[in-house]
């Protein structure tokens, strides 16, 4: 089940309570509330290049941060491409850093880690983000899954890498597949609509009247993968239905801040 949380110095994050038992780990899906920023980025904007005043932005993942009681260079962004690329943050990531440069796995849209301590975030604004804990291994994935990404299968091949980088069992896992923009909201060309129905029949997909529900595909994909469905939950909010707390690109026709969705092994 989704719950909202407010830090206590500002910022509200949306949880989900079966991950918010396990005592090792802290997540969630930031919403737009209690932030810095104005106007269409109103108010915890957490995406740099969306054209919202960059101090601002600065700002609030500090608020993030402090909320999350870890220090701002502990906090680790994917480039973000639309690709499938999966990186495994380990001590060589940090190590090719220059000191003071902001963390960020280039050419990435999945992270995955062993790390306590670092934050891994993913940025959206209705592509949805994938969450997975390895309960056994006690290490943690984060995925961007838009179109492009579920179409390409980015949520199977994040539990792919853990299996390869961590000896993950995708029986020890439990996921989360937070928001992002549902079904009825989310329509796509007839081509499209198509091309999904095609590639993911096997696993039992199926688009209605050229609307794609990118987040049970990623769920059926995580099933496909190995989990078992009872281990995944599918947050119940939409980005777009919910413009006073999330960020939806196609709701602001672009002109939209970013949710950060966090993953941090304690
Ligand atoms: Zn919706």
């Amino acid at each position: 089940m989704d719950e909202l949380i407010q830090f206590p110095r500002g910022g509200t994050i949306l949880t989900q309570s079966s991950f918010s038992e396990l005592s090792f780990i802290s997540h969630g899906v930031t919403t737009r509330k209690g932030g810095c920023s104005g106007g269409e980025y109103s108010q915890f904007n957490q995406g740099l290049n969306t054209g919202d005043d960059a101090s601002l932005v600065n700002a609030n993942r500090k608020i993030l941060a402090e909320g999350l009681g870890i220090r701002l260079h502990k906090m680790v962004y994917a480039q973000q491409v639309h690709g499938t690329h999966v990186a495994c943050i380990d001590q060589d990531f940090f190590s090719a850093v220059a000191e003071g440069q902001p963390l960020v796995s280039a050419q990435t849209d999945a992270l995955i880690t062993r790390i306590p301590g670092i934050a891994l975030n993913i940025l959206t604004a209705d592509c949805i983000p994938v969450f997975i804990v390895d309960t056994r291994c006690k290490a943690i994935g984060l995925a961007h899954a838009g179109w492009r990404g579920t179409y390409e299968g980015i949520a199977g091949k994040t539990l792919h890498a853990m299996k390869k980088c961590f000896g993950t069992a995708p029986s020890d896992c439990l996921a989360w597949i937070g928001t992002g923009i549902c079904e009825s909201c989310y329509e796509v060309s007839e081509e499209l609509s198509m091309d999904f129905t095609t590639r993911f029949k096997p696993l039992g997909f199926c688009s209605r009247d050229h609307h794609l529900d990118l987040m049970n595909l990623n769920f059926l994909q995580l099933q496909d993968a190995g989990m078992a469905p009872d281990a995944i939950e599918i947050s119940g909010y939409c980005s777009y239905h919910h413009p006073e707390l999330f960020y939806s690109y196609r709701r602001s026709a672009g002109m939209s801040g970013r949710m950060a969705s966090f993953l941090i092994l304690k």
